[in-house]
């Protein structure tokens, strides 16, 4: 088996399952076999798949509001296939293969599958499968994530561009902590991390990915609601502080991590959205330094500065980063700047106009 990080991830999984899964013991493989069951499951196919398209796959921390959705009909089968077993069996097994993911919080991180551009060639083909693993009731596929029942239209895909995801941010006024985004990056030194790990409570909210539906009297969902992260947060430049019990030293880094909130009955107040609008922005800090505390180096090698950092324009009220190319799709400079480009692109073409008009009329007076 490869070492890779998600095969380092179910190692445990993998040894833990084969002792307890019925597999006949004349079997060739079991711990291969065993990794093909748990990609069934996780939805990642097979670990040839999962290397091959680096789907993330992801430990999930505890407390964290998660929602598992695992693909029962294809792990069944699988065994049954692998293992040469009737269906009640393989269904048996497939739920011990379920419950052994689901208690050790591993999962699809389907939210950054839906919004990473690394994706991009393969996201619908593989949303698209993920579909046909969901129970199927009533006619209908009956999701438990936002990725999921977006896929399946019961609700409709937000405005998953940076220009959007970032608007979003910057009207969302605070509550709970000193100003709101734009003032915070407009006071300190700001980074964006995108796709920061889901296993790091500090950032997992920006893996956020819950659907609640129900079915009202006509059979219809009419109370939609989804949370959704957005795949990304702002992180301000340390400040060092001194913890007042010990008198030690200490780094703090706040987090800001925006996340998507739909409601249907939102969406039918106001018909010219979308429905979408930002649920929360989680306040969240490290203190790197603490005794057994998170060391943010842990996660992010490179430290925030190997982060493009973000500036904002409290004019325009714009959120964009300096560093072009450094996201893709992502503004690199603000509205009025923007504006004011246009402005002398416009008089500079105006200029040009009334130039070669007065060309034009003095080459006609000449002519005459
Ligand atoms: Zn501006």
């Amino acid at each position: 088996m490869s070492k890779s990080p998600t095969s380092r991830l179910l190692k445990p999984v993998i040894a833990k399952l084969v002792t307890i899964l019925p597999i006949p013991e004349d079997h060739k493989d079991p711990l291969a076999s065993t990794a093909q069951f748990c990609h069934a499951a996780l939805g990642s196919i097979s670990p040839e798949k999962a290397g091959e398209h680096k789907l993330p796959i992801e430990k999930y921390p505890p407390y964290f509001d998660w929602c598992p959705e695992y693909d029962f009909i294809s792990t069944s089968r699988r065994i049954s296939r692998l293992l040469g077993l009737p269906q009640q069996q393989s269904d048996d097994a497939a739920q011990l293969v379920i419950s052994e993911l689901g208690s050790n919080r591993i999962g699809l991180n389907k939210a950054q599958l839906f919004l990473d551009p690394t994706f991009e060639n393969i996201r619908d083909a593989h949303l698209g499968f993920l579909l046909k693993g969901l129970p199927f009731e009533e006619g209908r596929y009956k999701p438990t994530t936002a990725t999921m029942a977006i896929a399946s239209k019961v609700i409709p895909k937000p405005d998953t561009s940076w220009a959007s995801r970032l608007g979003l941010m910057s009207k969302q006024p605070s509550t709970h902590f000193n100003g709101n985004v734009l003032e915070i990056v407009a006071r300190s030194k700001c980074y964006v991390w995108s796709f920061p790990p889901a296993k790091l409570s500090e950032t997992t909210t920006a893996s956020m990915d819950i659907f609640d539906g129900w079915v009202g009297s006509g059979g219809e969902y009419d109370r939609n609601r989804a949370s959704l992260g957005m795949g990304f947060v702002i992180i301000a430049e340390p400040w060092g502080s001194k913890d007042p019990a010990t008198g030690k030293a200490h780094d703090q880094y706040n987090f800001y991590v925006p996340h998507w909130l739909y409601d249907e009955r939102y969406a039918k107040l106001r018909p010219d959205s979308d429905g979408w609008r930002v649920g929360n922005i989680l306040d969240k800090s490290i203190y790197e330094g603490w005794p057994n505390g998170t060391k943010l180096k842990w996660h992010l090698h490179g430290g925030i500065r190997s982060l493009p950092q973000i500036k904002s324009c409290l004019k325009c009220s714009s959120l964009y980063i300096e560093r072009a190319n450094a996201l893709p799709g992502m503004p690199v400079t603000c509205k009025c700047h923007v504006a004011a480009m246009v402005a002398a692109k416009a008089a500079a073409s105006t200029a040009y106009d009334m130039g070669y008009r007065a060309g034009l009329n003095a080459s006609d007076g000449s002519a005459i």
